[in-house]
């Protein structure tokens, strides 16, 4: 195996606390993985997320084989060494970005045409391809090239999506099991890298059922359970999510991508969760929107204009000990970029911190999980 998941805690409600053994790094689950877009963690620099201890962060398949290139990563000695990252890494499959981002795409059962958000020009990428381009990143994860089904989707449309993405899934996989010793860093480590499949069927939970039975069939890594956070109700992410993680090999990682608000990463943790991401407190942040302690913080608002007050007064990160509520609102006021950044490090800080209490508290095993993660509120401690 290229990765290990070993499980050190469970509660009653299935809730758990692992070790995820990668290759460059052996990670505290549940973990939260900032989103490093195009190679980095927007305003964020390598040295400020370590200091905040983030263990992995994600890379974005699209946007890295845009621009610069996955074989420029690759001459370079992979993603890792490019961007100074040595800890480890996720690459998305770029199905994402490709249906968020491109424009004029068309599907079909061989892959997806695309013309690129930069410049216009066109691309084809196959589930083949995604793999590797990801090969080339060489991130520690790889995730299956899948089809996020829109919301909303109906019955017909959700299911024409689903056979497509477990088509792409076996497709992935056998190319991956081909090339993936191709890694840049795979004489280096000894090991190479680990492919998760994504589950997806829409809001359906038969459909979702199928899916995560046909991957588990299929033997990935760990599995993902994508295509949430596209806009349906919040009831129904957490239905979809409590339904599908027993579904799920106990004895290998589970990611939720793409969620969430911090109530909602606690409570997902609490149930059994243990990877996920996300962009909002980095894209929040650069809006001016603090998550805190007390709840959320519009930092723009005329109230901060004189407060000398750290931006949240039971946090400990390098911005709420150094800086005031007043400066972090002039600087978003005079739109200097170090407002943006200031409030990226705090929010992550505050994500992170999340998952540490959450594992700590599942490794006491003394909470009552079930009543706790039906109450949780971004307030709550
Ligand atoms: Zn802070």
């Amino acid at each position: 195996m290229n990765l290990s998941f070993n499980v050190l805690d469970e509660t009653a409600a299935g809730g758990r606390r692992a070790q995820l053994v990668l290759p460059h790094q052996t990670v505290e689950t549940p973990v939260f993985m900032p989103v490093g877009t195009a190679g980095t963690v927007k305003g964020v620099s390598q040295d400020v997320l370590e200091s905040l201890g983030a263990q992995i962060i994600l890379g974005n398949t699209y946007h890295l084989y845009l621009r610069p290139g996955h074989e420029a990563i690759r001459r370079m000695g992979g993603l890792h060494r490019f961007i100074s990252w040595p800890q480890a890494m996720l690459t998305d499959s770029g199905g994402f970005q490709v249906y968020s981002l491109a424009k004029l795409r068309k599907v079909s059962e061989e892959g997806v045409h695309f013309r690129s958000h930069l410049d216009g020009s066109s691309h084809f990428f196959t589930p083949e391809h995604a793999m590797d381009v990801q090969i080339a990143l060489g991130a520690d994860i790889a995730m299956a090239f899948d089809e996020c089904t829109e919301y909303p989707a109906d019955r017909e449309r959700a299911r024409e999506s689903l056979q497509l993405t477990m088509s792409w899934a076996q497709r992935s996989l056998d190319h991956f099991r081909a090339h993936r010793n191709e890694v840049v860093w795979h004489e280096e480590y000894g090991r190479t890298q680990s492919l998760f499949g994504i589950v997806q069927g829409g809001v359906y939970g038969d459909l979702r059922r199928e899916c995560a039975e046909r991957l588990v069939e299929m033997e990935f890594d760990g599995y993902a359970i994508g295509g949430l956070s596209v806009g349906e109700p919040r009831e129904v992410t957490l239905e979809v999510i409590a339904n599908l993680l027993p579904l799920l090999p106990k004895d290998r990682p589970r990611y939720v991508m793409g969620v969430g608000y911090p109530d909602e990463i606690e409570q997902y943790a609490r149930m059994g969760v243990d990877m996920m991401d996300c962009v909002i407190p980095t894209r929040a942040a650069r809006h001016g929107l603090l998550f805190t302690s007390e709840g959320r913080m519009n930092i723009k608002n005329k109230q901060y204009a004189e407060d000398l007050s750290p931006p949240d007064p039971s946090c400990d990160c390098m911005v709420c000990r150094r800086y005031s509520r007043a400066y972090l609102r002039h600087l978003m006021q005079a739109k200097e970029p170090l407002g943006g950044t200031l409030n990226s490090i705090h929010n992550l800080a505050f994500y992170l911190r999340i998952m540490r209490r959450v594992g700590a508290e599942l490794r006491a095993g003394a909470v009552d999980v079930t009543t706790q993660s039906a109450q949780a509120s971004p307030t709550s401690q």
